[in-house]
């Protein structure tokens, strides 16, 4: 019934069960994103096992891995200390269904750290936990339409995914963006309720709020555009989110998915000094297990509290997943874990800079340390918005990942993507990953 397989460790194993895989899986794969893993290949590596900042494949190579699960093994693969703390509660039963102590302790470390989390509530992915912040600040205001920004990210159910990755032939106008659902199966009328608005452009922000006035729910972003090539919000342009939304009586969400708990103990709410309504967190907050949050000022979470607003979850906040939570921000919560991070993704960004500046190929290397990513722009200026991306050199931007993977460095295979770091990145990892992107250079 089965194909042959190939012993772990001989090359083409991977391939052996991605062939294997279409059988059952559709599309031989869980995730639609999955087959961008492919790299060089026409198949995705099968991941056989990992320690620290490395990881091994089913072919029998090892890579400095900087995939880490999409920036959520943020402490490293089999952590030592979150390893023995899984297993004690292995032992003692993963889920109930009901309250647990965890999720209290949880929930006082998040108060304590991020600045708009007076009240939280769990979840087990990003895409729920922002479906949740989405009803809360629905269910609060009585206004039923979101403003997000065209190419930011928030999961993929019906709720957002929109005008993710628009086409330039489908986007529509630059100061007007058409609304551009991001698969079949997403009906009009949700697609009717998300506005769609070009980042890091005050003007454009006003006439689109203008035009909606009375109608708008809430104004939500990525405050580092993880899936926008890390692209940075120019200076002043989060405080005038804040001021706009304060002004009309719109709530402000970060997705902190990426950013939350990485960028350091308060993620990018703390690093830019704006304190949204509402933030979503996942990724770094499970270190490696499936949790979530959404968490807001009193105001907001306030009729969630009493029950008006609707929130449910049988997973929800489980003592497995909320205890790697909680060892993993008890961790993030110390100063010097964090700025381990930034320093080594900084030490990084500067060595593909100076590459990219003695090759004399232009590239902007952008995002903070903990997060970041090289684009190939025409002139090696960063990217403003989305729009900017869809003239990137995509074919080089390949190729430096699969001369990467070669090497034996994993980075995300999505070029709009970015690099994570993880704490456990040692100096031999560092020195590896530094000779690695030097010749990458070389033959690009
Ligand atoms: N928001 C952002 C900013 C993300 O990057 C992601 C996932 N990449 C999500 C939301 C959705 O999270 P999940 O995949 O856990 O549903």
């Amino acid at each position: 019934m089965n194909g042959r397989i190939q012993a772990p460790g001989e090359p083409d194993t991977s391939r052996a069960w991605f062939a294997r895989a279409q059988a059952s899986l559709a599309g031989g794969i869980s995730s639609s994103s999955r087959l961008t893993s492919a790299g060089p290949r026409s198949y995705p590596l099968y991941m056989a096992s990992g320690s620290g900042a490395r990881i091994r494949d089913v072919d029998g190579n090892e890579y400095v891995d900087y995939l880490i699960s999409y920036g959520s093994a943020i402490l490293g693969h089999a952590h030592p200390q979150l390893t023995e703390a899984l297993t004690a509660v292995l032992r003692t039963g993963t889920m109930f269904g009901t309250c647990n102590t965890v999720e209290v302790e949880l929930a006082e470390l998040i108060r304590e750290m991020v600045p708009c989390a007076d009240l939280i509530r769990f979840a087990n992915s990003g895409s729920e936990a922002v479906q949740g912040a989405v009803r809360a600040a629905r269910g609060f205001t009585g206004h039923s339409k979101i403003l997000k920004f065209e190419g930011h990210y928030h999961g993929w159910s019906d709720t957002l995914a929109v005008s993710n990755r628009p086409d330039a032939s489908q986007a529509g106008p630059y100061a007007a963006p058409r609304s551009v659902p991001h698969s079949p199966g997403i009906p009009d009328g949700v697609v009717g309720d998300v506005v769609v608005c070009p980042w890091n452009d005050p003007a454009a922000l006003r006439e689109i709020l203008d035009a909606h006035r009375g109608e708008l729910a809430a104004v939500i972003c990525e405050p580092i555009v993880a899936n926008n090539a890390c692209t940075m919000p120019e200076p002043g342009y989060l405080d005038l989110l804040r001021e706009e939304c304060s002004a009309r009586g719109i709530m402000l969400i970060f997705d902190e998915v990426c950013t939350g708990f990485r960028t350091g103990p308060g993620g990018a709410q703390t690093l830019f000094g704006v304190v949204p309504d509402l933030a979503v967190f996942s990724k770094a907050l499970g270190g490696g297990l499936p949790i979530a949050a959404f968490a807001g000022q009193r105001h907001v979470m306030e009729p969630l509290a009493q029950g008006h607003v609707k929130h449910g979850g049988t997973y929800n906040a489980s003592p497995l997943c909320a205890t790697s939570a909680l060892v993993t921000l008890r961790s993030l919560n110390q100063p010097d874990v964090t700025k381990r991070i930034d320093e080594s993704g900084r030490r990084l960004m500067e060595t593909i800079r100076r590459a990219a500046h003695d090759r004399r190929i232009p590239c902007a290397v952008q995002g903070v340390g903990a997060m970041f990513q090289a684009v190939f722009t025409a002139d090696g200026t960063p990217t403003r918005q989305y729009r900017d991306l869809l003239g990137v050199d995509r074919a080089r931007s390949d190729a430096f990942r699969h001369e990467l993977l070669k090497r034996g460095v994993h980075v995300n295979a999505y070029g709009m993507a970015c690099w994570f770091v993880a704490a456990a990145v040692t100096d031999d990892d560092l020195d590896a990953t530094c000779e690695a992107l030097g010749e990458a250079f070389s033959v690009l």
